[in-house]
């Protein structure tokens, strides 16, 4: 199971967002705008920056999140996104104990799937343990480990690349388990920042557009039902 941790971000990112906002059209700077500025303000100034597409301001906000309990899989998808800082689990430096792989839902849920998948990954561990045992570097013995090998990672992300990470990830399209992770990490966003995120999700809830143009998506019909989208 995915878990996600906000660890930390930006004080007050939505205020630091709007003084940065306010003092391109002031001729205070932010240092005097930004302990002055009533909420109403900081909500509407970030409105208008996400809405006329000044995402530069957004950069201003940044948020750091670890990332446990994914598999490499997923990790190698996170890691495309490259306006962002990663530090990951050497697998290098550690040596695997009891590797408990991650399990697609999709293999689970066949009886003869499951046991083959159980079966390839039991065999990766051992062969892993020989090697280690026969001195292999512990470098080289991890190339016989799979995608579903687990691993924790700590990324950090400014609000204007997490916003374009959520268009991506957590459209149903996007594969289930970097799907889980965005999902957890907008969650997380909104509790700190409920206007820089507001809008953010998919295309279809950020824009009402569809890029991938399956108007047959439960998301788009569930905002087409709301009357969201056209
Ligand atoms: C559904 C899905 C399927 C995918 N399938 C594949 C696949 O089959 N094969 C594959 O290789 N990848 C695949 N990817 C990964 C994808 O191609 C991107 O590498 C990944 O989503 C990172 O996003 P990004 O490049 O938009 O932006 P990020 O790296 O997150 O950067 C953010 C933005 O910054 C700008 N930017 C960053 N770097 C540059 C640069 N060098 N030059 C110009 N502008 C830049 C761009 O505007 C970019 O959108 C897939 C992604 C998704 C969501």
């Amino acid at each position: 199971m995915v878990k996600v941790t906000l660890l930390k971000h930006t004080p007050d990112p939505e205020r630091v967002v709007a003084a940065a906002a306010r003092q391109c059209y002031s001729r205070f700077s932010a240092t005097e705008i930004i302990e002055e500025m009533r909420e109403e303000n900081v909500k509407r100034l970030i409105r208008m920056v996400v809405e006329k597409g000044h995402h530069s301001v957004l950069e201003h906000a940044v948020f750091t999140f670890a990332i446990e309990d994914v598999s490499r899989a997923c990790t190698h998808q996170l890691v495309r996104h490259r306006i962002a800082s990663y530090s990951q689990q050497s697998h290098r430096y550690v040596k695997l104990q009891e590797i408990e792989y991650i399990v697609p839902p999709s293999i689970k849920r066949v009886e003869e799937a499951y046991r083959i998948f159980s079966e390839a990954l039991a065999q990766c561990t051992e062969v892993y343990k020989k090697l280690l045992e026969m001195g292999i570097p512990t470098e080289d013995a991890r190339y016989i480990l799979p995608h579903a090998t687990p691993t924790k990672i700590v990324v950090t992300m400014n609000a204007r690349e997490l916003l374009h990470v959520f268009e991506l990830r957590t459209c149903l399209k996007a594969q289930w388990e970097i799907r889980a992770v965005a999902e957890k990490m907008l969650e997380l966003c909104k509790k700190v920042a409920p206007t820089i995120f507001e809008k953010a999700g998919p295309p279809c809830v950020s824009k009402g557009i569809c890029p991938e143009k399956d108007y047959k998506c439960p998301k788009w019909l569930e905002l087409k039902e709301k009357g969201l989208v056209n």
